[in-house]
């Protein structure tokens, strides 16, 4: 059930100021989309010189559809989870084949790394489909405003939460009210301390009036964290560093350039260390090492970059990171 005037309080909230981020200036279905698929794992402060970096590059859906994998994998070095940017231009290829870009929330979802979120948020915000968007933020308000203690890891929940989400939309301005359940979880609705005194539908929140927002939403956990830990080589030679292409069967970091490990250059002679990087994918903490390394040569699937040459090419995000504590720019 819809509490009363909820809708209007939130885009009133939203259209009285919120942040200014590139993707909230345009209508333009391609630069949503780009600027989704971006958000998808990453803080929006974190994505803008992403975005603007990327529309540079690829301006248009023709421009995207018609480049070469490695060049769009370079734009996103840095970004992590690099099949979005292989399905990105996939997506793009196809919608050139078909036309354009499709302007139905169906048709939006048969797009490679097109989930129910982003069909929504696409399909919303450029063409004013009537779809609620569900991501962390607006499943967190969801589950305060209802005070619903559900465990929202769960499919059922999810589900239920989204109905709730649906039903709260307003049909005449989908875009910006999705925009606003999103930006009330990203900025006041906050998952910890929620600033309950400066929110716009406070007194249409339960969890506010029982005392349980800071307990809520509910997440148990189901996979333990794994933490591992690794050394990376930074050899040098004549101003160039020595990296490691990532074979084609290595999944989705398939073609991509990496520091090498010591398991990679048996014959290294491992200098000193110079740092350590951290870095999580999903459930995995990884600790690496830095170390410098001399090595004479060594074998296919290795090259020696100058540091210039870096921007160009798919970098790791760890090779990214390391390299920079090494204080080579890239
Ligand atoms: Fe979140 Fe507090 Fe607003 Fe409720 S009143 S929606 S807990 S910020």
């Amino acid at each position: 059930m819809k509490p009363p005037g909820f809708s209007q309080l939130l885009l009133d909230w939203y259209a009285s100021g919120h942040r200014d981020l590139p993707w909230r200036r345009t209508t333009d279905p391609y630069r949503i989309w780009v600027s989704e698929i971006m958000l998808q794992q990453t803080r929006a402060q974190a994505v803008i010189p992403y975005y603007e970096r990327f529309l540079q590059r690829f301006p248009s859906l023709e421009s995207l559809a018609e480049a070469a994998e490695p060049d769009v994998l370079a734009v996103w070095s840095g970004l992590g989870y690099y099949s979005r940017a292989r399905n990105l231009r996939r997506a793009a290829q196809r919608m050139m084949a078909a036309g354009g870009f499709p302007r139905e929330y169906a048709e939006l979802r048969e797009l490679p790394g097109i989930g129910e979120y982003t069909a929504a948020a696409i399909g919303s915000i450029a063409f004013g489909l009537p779809h609620a968007v569900l991501d962390g933020n607006v499943l967190r308000v969801v589950a305060r405003v209802e005070n619903d203690a559900a465990d929202i890891g769960a499919a059922g929940t999810r589900e239920r939460f989204r109905a709730v989400a649906q039903a709260w939309l307003d049909r005449k301005w989908p875009g910006p009210f999705n925009q606003a359940l999103m930006e009330l979880g990203a900025t006041v609705c906050l998952p910890r301390n929620p600033l309950c005194l400066v929110c716009p539908v406070a007194a249409q929140c339960r969890a506010r009036q029982e005392g349980t927002a800071d307990q809520l939403p509910v997440k148990l956990r189901k996979t333990e964290p794994v933490r591992m830990d690794g050394v990376l080589l930074v050899v040098r030679s004549r101003g160039r560093v020595l990296l490691r292409q990532r074979a084609a069967d290595s999944g989705r970091m398939a073609g991509f350039w990496d520091l090498p490990s010591p398991e990679h250059l048996p014959h290294a002679r491992l200098g000193r260390r110079l740092g350590e990087i951290r870095h999580t994918i999903t459930r995995h903490h990884y600790t690496l090492a830095v170390r410098r390394a001399a090595a004479r040569g060594a074998g296919p699937g290795f090259a020696w970059f100058a540091p210039a040459r870096l921007a160009a090419i798919p970098l790791s995000t760890t090779a990214r990171k390391a390299l920079t504590v090494a204080g080579i720019r890239c």
